[in-house]
């Protein structure tokens, strides 16, 4: 594991970043990225998904483009940054990829599951809760995070919200095909459905819904992104546990990056992740345990 050690080291350090010229479209993010990990060499049986990509040499990862903090498009080096981006670059690595063998794609709530369903990419690394209706169209690995639903207010909080049961028939906005749309349509409260948590940031500046509402993490970092604007209650009312989306039925697969997260916990590269990214404005959370369901 010497290698591996490396990787977290310089991760770490910040050591190792090369920031390359713009490519591709934006919505596939190309070639030319930051490079945090170094790659391994490694052999999988064959037929497997893991010695398809070694000999693709790509894996194509869904990812979030507007998430502060788990998910962003950097337009200056046309690359996605973030703990779900760094996840996913673990896992190439760990596929004997380097970063600039992952083709990046943007996915938004809703097109998670057919994106791996249509084989349009070939894992999802999105804020993607691990829940039993996905579950019975995709599988998850993990999870390797787990986040609770809250909402954000407008600075200084005018209305007065201390919780969700505060804002039960009142409007507030969210994202369709989120565990978050549903969670406040079974609470009661009047869901305003756009397709990015970016999307709910004008409704509640004009007023049109009196908070937005999602994972405590991306709410987090939306304030953060947006300064002096808004502000997390930090009384979330879920648990959110964050998964690796992969095709239905795929063990083999599950069982890899499983064993890659757990390695990650181990030899420190998931905390170096976190650090280098959520944790600008996050403590570092203990990881927690995957579930081998
Ligand atoms: N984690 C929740 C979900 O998977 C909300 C965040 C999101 O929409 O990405 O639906």
């Amino acid at each position: 594991m010497r290698i591996a050690k490396y990787a977290a080291v310089l991760a770490a350090a910040g050591a190792l970043t090369l920031t390359a010229c713009a490519s591709g479209s934006p919505n596939d993010a190309g070639n030319e990225q930051t490079t945090t990990a170094p790659v391994e060499e490694v052999t999988f049986d064959e037929g497997t998904t893991m010695a398809k990509l070694q000999n693709a040499g790509k894996i194509t990862i869904g990812t979030k483009y507007d998430q502060p903090l788990f998910g962003l498009m950097n337009p200056g080096t046309n690359q996605p940054e973030g703990f779900d981006v760094e996840i996913g670059k673990l896992i190439a690595s760990k596929l004997g990829l380097s970063d600039k063998q992952i083709q990046w794609k943007e996915a938004v709530s809703a097109n998670r599951e057919p994106f791996i369903q249509n084989g349009e990419v070939d894992i999802v690394v999105a804020t993607y809760t691990i829940n039993d209706e996905r579950k019975q169209v995709i599988d998850f690995a993990g999870p390797y995070y787990i986040a609770g639903q809250d909402l954000l207010v407008l600075q200084g909080n005018p209305e007065g919200i201390k919780g969700i049961e505060d804002v039960k028939g009142k409007q507030v906005c969210s994202v369709t095909g989120s565990t978050s749309e549903q969670n406040l349509q079974a609470a009661g409260v009047e869901v305003l459905a756009t397709d990015t948590y970016s999307n709910c940031l004008e409704p509640l500046r004009s007023g049109q819904v009196v908070a937005v509402s999602t994972d405590n993490v991306i709410l987090a970092g939306l304030a953060d992104q947006n300064q002096g604007e808004f502000e997390v209650l930090d009384n979330p009312f879920t648990e959110e546990p964050y998964g690796i989306g992969l095709k239905k039925g795929d063990q083999e697969f599950r069982n890899f990056i499983n064993d890659v997260l757990e390695q990650s916990y181990e030899d420190g590269s998931w905390a170096a992740a976190w650090e280098s990214t959520a944790g600008k404005v996050l403590s570092t959370p203990e990881p927690p345990a995957v579930d081998r369901y």
